[in-house]
């Protein structure tokens, strides 16, 4: 199938023309003919399969000219970077048609956005919490929304997104056409499908857990963080092979540590992006990885889901992901667009069950490969690998031996008299033959009997 099977128009043409692409991939194949059909759709697909284009695509062919303001196409996705990837795909796009689109995301002047707003728009892009706040300030009218595309769902619930996404299907017009990509089908965004939306129709490329083919996959047993250090060294000294490089940890701290390790021996070909670094700092990385400024990009997982930047030449996985679809995240930066892709993963013992996790999400053993004999093995070892010391003279936690025991003292004889309860009362009533006290009903009752 070539683009011409889609029926598209000639400005649309002509923009692939110049982008140099001849084929739609995989996934704009199955989804054009959904989307231009107006149905509800649930597409399955990673990024790097082409998705943005899968729904731009009909949704740009069957745009008319419009001078009015409010917008009548609204993308939702859930990062800044992903707005501005987007908005400059559709920017490519629409090379030769009149479309006014608008990129819209929290940690900017809101002010600014109201003005571009009160502009006109055709086609808004935006993260769900700025929406959410230029919709009620009542400058962005939504009431002429006609197609809503919410992209990378499982990770706007996985960011916590789902109460601003209802909020925002309040204020949308009911007649509208919704169309969702995730890149994986997690039990939250069925629960998001089977609770707003009409029976969409799916369309899938690849199942969470199918890596692309394109992508070769190797990982390393290594004992700590110092060789996994040594060993990402050794590697990135090949700098005709570690072209462009993506490396990713889990978490922040990471991050960093591992910034100013590397930043020791490549300092100029560095860069770093995760949550706590501001919005411009991170632009501005990936602007530098993205143009070849920068060789190595590291990343957490969060802040580079859904980053497009092609022609990465490897994706290093410093770190095994707890969850198996974040490695399929991982590895899915790598070898877009159906290009070649390599990836590898570096665990330690501790990690080997998330391995055994993700090849059994994969259905494949990922081929292991020996630490060459160049890599210095480290035994020293950062604060989270090192054993757990207990505290000798904890006051909460006793350990068995300490346990408060019997008492050592025998009790005295007016302590230790048995406990008789309440028959105790009339045992003593009975013996003095009359009611300890007035009221005593029981008392009564029984003499009353006799
Ligand atoms: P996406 O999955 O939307 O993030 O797209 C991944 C990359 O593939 C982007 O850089 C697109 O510009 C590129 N791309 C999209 N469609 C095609 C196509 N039909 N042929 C080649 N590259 C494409």
């Amino acid at each position: 199938m070539n683009f011409e099977d889609l029926n598209l128009n000639t400005p649309l043409y002509n923009a692939l023309d110049d982008l140099g692409f001849t084929t739609p991939t995989p996934i704009q194949e199955q989804a054009f003919n959904v989307v231009n059909s107006g149905k509800d759709m649930v597409g399955i697909a990673q990024t790097g399969t082409g998705k943005t284009f899968a729904y731009m695509l009909p949704i740009i062919k069957n745009l008319k000219y419009s001078t009015q303001e409010e917008p009548r196409v609204l993308v939702l996705v859930p990062t800044r970077e992903l707005v501005v990837q987007v908005v400059d795909e559709i920017e490519k796009l629409s090379k030769y048609i009149n479309n006014r689109v608008l990129g819209v995301y929290g940690g900017t002047n809101i002010n600014t956005q109201k003005q571009a707003v009160a502009q006109g728009i055709d086609i808004l892009v935006a993260t769900p919490g700025r929406l959410y706040d230029l919709a009620l300030s009542r400058v962005l009218q939504l009431k002429s929304i006609q197609k809503l595309v919410i992209d990378e769902v499982d990770v706007m619930l996985d960011l916590g997104f789902r109460h601003q996404l209802i909020n925002i299907f309040d204020i949308l017009p009911s007649r509208r056409q919704n169309i969702m990509f995730s890149a994986t089908m997690t039990q939250d965004v069925d629960a998001l499908i089977s609770d707003f939306f009409k029976s969409p129709q799916r369309v899938s490329i690849a199942i969470s857990g199918t890596p692309l083919d394109n992508i070769s996959q190797t990982r390393y047993n290594v004992p700590n963080f110092y060789t996994k250090v040594n060993l990402l060294e050794h590697l990135l000294y090949d700098t005709e092979t570690f072209n462009r490089v993506l490396i990713f940890v889990a978490y922040k701290r990471m991050a960093d540590r591992l910034f100013e390790k590397l930043d020791e021996t490549f300092h100029d070909e560095l860069c770093v992006i995760h949550s706590n670094k501001t919005q411009n700092y991170r632009l501005r990385s990936i602007e530098q990885f993205r143009n070849g400024d920068n060789r190595i990009l590291i990343a957490t997982d969060v802040m580079a889901r859904g980053l497009d930047i092609d022609n990465v030449s490897h994706v290093i996985n410093f770190d095994t992901p707890l969850y198996a679809e974040n490695y399929m995240h991982r590895i899915g930066r790598t070898g877009r667009a159906e290009r070649e892709g390599k990836s590898m993963v570096f665990s330690t013992k501790a990690e080997q069950e998330s391995i055994e996790g993700i090849e059994t999400l994969m259905n494949m053993e990922i081929p292991l490969l020996e630490i060459p004999m160049a890599v210095k093995i480290s035994t020293e070892l950062i604060e989270e690998e090192r054993p757990k010391i207990k505290e000798r003279n904890n006051p909460i936690k006793r350990k068995d031996e300490d346990a408060p025991g019997p008492a050592f003292h025998e009790k005295s004889k007016k302590n230790s008299k048995e406990n008789l309860g309440g028959s105790y009362k009339f045992k003593i009533a009975a013996k003095y033959k009359k009611p300890k006290t007035r009221g005593d009903k029981n008392y009564n009752k029984r003499n009353k009997r006799k």
